[in-house]
């Protein structure tokens, strides 16, 4: 067996900009792998390395479990009705999630963030209603409470105290805040894959007012384009997505993936600090 050892290099945005700018550079992996590893090594530290063998591309997790980062093109390839959504890290990472302010259409598809690594959310989070229950905590949303994995629950309990200035200035959006349900042991509605709320990274809120598709004839539905702003940022900025970004909508549901909050947000930085931007501002400065 081949194998091969990548060191994670801790990097500032600006310097991780500067080596993918450049092609690659340090280390032998594409650029686009190191950017899904910074990422995955910032919001996982249980992540510490990457190997490589006839099957593909693994991550390696302190514990000594491994997970499957990208499958080799001659390995074979999921089977089944869902096999579409039995998908390596890479895959799970390859959509780039819009942050806010930005909400684009969602044609058939565009659904960045629901495709996911079943395998990472298990050696993260459990494989068993007991395993996941172990690491468990009680966090809440405006006084109510919902239970969530560990980093999940800190990462709710930020967003609250955010939520709650935020409130004090704007009540109105307390009905869209009303919480429905963090952690079940369950399959997604009308489908056979776990749920991500198995694995007590999801919660659900005011789904009286934020609808499902399987529940509602609209493709598109307009509330994906006039949701308050306010509360889906609230939540990004704290590594959730929202499910109101997938073609496959699902308004109510907000999930905890700081890997691909991290990515979206280290490709804008980068975005921002290209020669041709720069040269944007100065010229605008110059006017
Ligand atoms: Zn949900």
């Amino acid at each position: 067996m081949r194998l091969l050892l990548v060191c994670f290099l801790l990097v500032s945005a600006s310097a991780l900009a500067r080596d993918l700018e450049g092609g690659g550079g340090l280390g032998v992996e594409p650029a686009a792998t190191r950017l899904d590893l910074y990422c995955l090594r910032l919001s996982y530290p249980s992540v510490t390395g990457l190997v490589e063998d006839a099957q593909g591309q693994w991550l390696l997790l302190e514990n000594g479990q491994r997970v499957l980062y990208a499958r080799a093109w001659d390995a074979p390839a999921p089977a089944g009705p869902e096999a579409a959504w039995v998908v390596d890290v890479r895959t799970s990472m390859a959509d780039i999630y819009p942050l806010e302010p930005e909400r684009p259409d969602t044609p058939l598809g565009f659904s960045p963030g629901r495709r996911r690594s079943h395998d990472l959310l298990q050696a993260l989070y459990g494989h068993s209603p007991a395993t996941v229950g172990e690491g468990l905590e009680q966090a809440f949303l405006l006084g109510r409470p919902v239970h969530l994995s560990r980093q999940a629950a800190q990462a709710m309990r930020r967003a609250d105290a955010s939520l709650r200035e935020m409130i004090a200035l704007q009540p109105e959006l307390v009905p869209l805040l009303v919480i429905d349900g963090g952690f079940t042991w369950r399959r997604i509605a009308g489908e056979q894959r776990l749920s991500p709320h198995a694995f007590g990274i999801a919660f659900d809120i005011s789904p009286h007012l934020a609808t499902y598709w399987r529940w509602n004839p609209l493709r598109p539905h307009p509330m994906q384009k006039i949701y308050p702003s306010a509360i889906v940022e609230a939540f990004e900025r704290e590594g959730f997505i929202w499910g109101g970004k997938w073609h496959e909508y699902d308004l109510m549901h907000f999930e905890y993936r700081p890997e691909l909050v991290c990515k979206a947000r280290t490709l804008r930085d980068m975005r921002a600090m290209t020669p041709q931007a720069k040269e944007g501002v100065e010229q605008k400065s110059i006017k």
